[in-house]
């Protein structure tokens, strides 16, 4: 499974918590993100990611035309629901193509949680046959 990782700075912690206690499962996937989020939880887990541009300049994006393309099977956004920074990545863009592509996503670390548990149960394995 490619998965795709964002959180905003205040949610930078919250996901490297989070990859830290799913550290095992994450291991055994395609991992992806935007480039802070994705320097701080590799460097706090070891995990490999494949590292975009900041959000500021352009990594959600990068992450949005890979979701148009079909490369990402998920998508996890923790995001500051009020007020986030003006240079943060617009949550709508994103999750209007997540909709679009039938991805699933998860916005919060408790959504997050059951489709962690979902991946690891097979649950989204019939995305692997939907390419
Ligand atoms: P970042 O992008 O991981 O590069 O910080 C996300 C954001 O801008 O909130």
């Amino acid at each position: 499974m490619n998965i795709a990782l964002i959180a905003h700075d205040e949610k930078k912690e919250l996901m490297v918590q989070f990859c830290i206690a799913y550290c095992g499962i994450l291991s055994r996937q395609n991992l992806c993100a935007t480039g802070t989020t994705g320097k701080m939880v590799a460097e706090a887990t070891g995990l490999e990611i494949k590292r975009f541009l900041a959000g500021a300049q352009g990594g959600d994006q990068q992450i949005s035309a890979r979701i148009s393309c079909n490369e990402i099977d998920m998508l996890l956004f923790f995001r500051v629901p009020n007020n986030p920074k003006p240079n943060e990545p617009n949550d709508m863009d994103l999750l209007r193509l997540c909709d679009m592509y039938n991805i699933p996503f998860a916005t919060n670390i408790a959504t997050a949680e059951v489709l962690i548990h979902g991946l690891e149960r097979g649950d989204l394995d019939w995305r692997n046959y939907m390419r």
